[in-house]
């Protein structure tokens, strides 16, 4: 039955099973058929065909961490690409190609050789696959735009196995889905170009934190938003409120004293615990932040564009729902700043609907106890209906299966397009899944 599947093929009762099936949210508990680890795009196109000709869905999956697991599923092929991991950097043309399932951490680390700073996002475990696909946002968006705005050439498995190449001569339309449509819906990508935008030796890490002090969160949310209209584009933060205080971590392209002057509304908000500004190599800056991530967790979590300043009102409702979130230190509303570079493209320039958004604003919840889960995510079902309210889209990268009309929360007006697009490169919607683009027509 698995004749033709190249790669390292796992079945349900191998050793490695247990292992192998997880994702890095550990609420997600689904049983795939197969799962085969790909090292070359022929072990990928094998994958495809087989499934195909096994009518055994499939699923794709490179560093594991879609908020849904949408990367795999029960009694579904799961190709992954997270043994595809090589990097070439370019150094003469300022370029890096960068196989899927290459983790940020390797990347940075391989960048960081040659003094690159680079877009990516905070955790160093999280894939470039899905990412970039998503947009990518990170600690350098705001200076250095999406991580797709430094896309420039992908190659990608279609669904009938052949390697289509995407750039701006060729296929320039499915370049376009690719940067910021999502992973999965077109095929299964095996690697990425880049361009390097910045050489940098060392950049400010500022991280403040507000522990037991209610008071800050509500500074917090107030001076937030307001603070962000005019923000130096070279400062890039994400930050948040929970229970019993509040905190903001950022990226400064630019000299310590510079920042502080920068940061002066926030570092105004009394009763601050951590006050950390700190002018250090990139890498050092990339690395303090990695270390603040644990490892798997089970979690739901999600979260949603937003426009201009918080209503009073607002700030009420959400220190409401925070009050009444089920764990002290491990539910918490977050928020990721955009605008800076993420404004220098237009909305039609890529699949990123959201150019306009000055934030994201997310509702979290972990836990240990499968007992726990139904309270953690009621209350982030709860806090997520009211968000919704006073958002305007839902970042894919984000995704939340309960989000109502999702092609349109997360791709707005470029719905008709990208079905289109959905159309001329997987017409059997052989890359499907729960919240997959539909084809042009259904
Ligand atoms: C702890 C944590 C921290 C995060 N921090 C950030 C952050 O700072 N910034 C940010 O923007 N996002 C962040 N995210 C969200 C993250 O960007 C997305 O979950 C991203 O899609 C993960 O990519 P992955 O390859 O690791 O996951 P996967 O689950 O493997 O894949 C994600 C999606 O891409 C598809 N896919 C995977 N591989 C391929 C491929 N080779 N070709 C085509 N499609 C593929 C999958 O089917 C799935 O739909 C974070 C997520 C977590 C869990």
């Amino acid at each position: 039955m698995f004749e033709g599947l190249t790669g390292h093929v796992v079945l349900p009762g191998d050793c490695q099973y247990a292992q192998a099936r997880r994702e890095w949210n550990k609420a997600v508990n689904k049983f795939p058929s197969v799962i085969v680890y790909c090292y070359e795009p022929g072990d990928v196109a094998n994958a495809i065909l087989w499934s195909r000709r096994q009518g055994i869905p499939l699923r794709l999956r490179s560093g594991g961490h879609n908020y849904e697991g949408y990367s795999t599923g029960t009694g579904k092929l799961v190709i992954d690409t997270s043994c595809m991991n090589r990097i070439y950097v370019d150094n003469n043309n300022d370029t890096v190609n960068v196989q899927a399932g290459t983790r940020l951490a390797q990347l940075y680390e391989a960048l960081s050789h040659y003094g690159y700073a680079f877009p990516g996002g905070t955790c160093p475990t999280v894939a470039i696959a899905g990412l970039v696909l998503g947009g990518g946002i990170g600690l350098s968006t705001r200076y250095l735009g999406l991580t797709a705005d430094s896309l420039i050439e992908t190659n990608m498995v279609d669904a009938g196995g052949n390697t289509v190449t995407a750039n701006n001569c060729h296929h320039s339309d499915l370049l376009w889905a690719l940067k910021g449509a999502g992973g999965g819906n077109f095929g299964v990508v095996t690697s990425y170009k880049f361009a390097l935008k910045r050489k940098v030796n060392k950049i400010t890490l500022i991280k403040l934190e507000w522990s037991d002090n209610i008071p800050a969160r509500r500074d917090f949310l107030r001076i937030w938003p307001v603070w962000l209209e005019t923000l130096d584009r070279r400062m890039s933060a994400f930050g948040g409120i929970y229970k019993r205080g509040a905190w903001l971590y950022a990226f400064f392209y630019g000299r310590a004293d510079a920042a502080e002057y920068i940061l002066s509304p926030l570092l105004a908000i009394p009763g601050i615990t951590l006050r950390q500004l700190e002018y250090v190599d990139f890498i050092e800056a990339i690395n303090s932040i990695s270390a603040t991530y644990s490892g798997p967790e089970a979690f739901k979590s999600t979260g949603r564009f937003m426009q201009g300043p918080l209503l009073p009102d607002q700030v009420d409702t959400l220190l409401n729902i925070m009050d009444n979130a089920p764990s002290e230190a491990s539910s918490y509303l977050s928020v990721y700043s955009l605008g800076g570079a993420v404004r220098d493209k237009n909305e039609e320039d890529t699949a990123f609907y959201y150019r306009n958004a000055d934030y994201i604003l997310g509702a979290s919840s972990t836990w240990k106890t499968e007992q726990e889960a139904p309270v953690h995510s009621r209350w982030v079902a709860n806090a997520f209906q009211y968000i919704y309210t006073i958002s305007v889209g839902s970042y894919i990268n984000f995704p939340y299966g309960a989000l109502p009309n999702y092609q349109r929360a997360y791709y707005g007006n470029h719905v008709l397009r990208l079905q289109n697009i959905k159309q001329k490169y997987d017409p059997d919607s052989v890359f499907s899944f729960p919240q997959s683009i539909k084809t042009a027509g259904i």
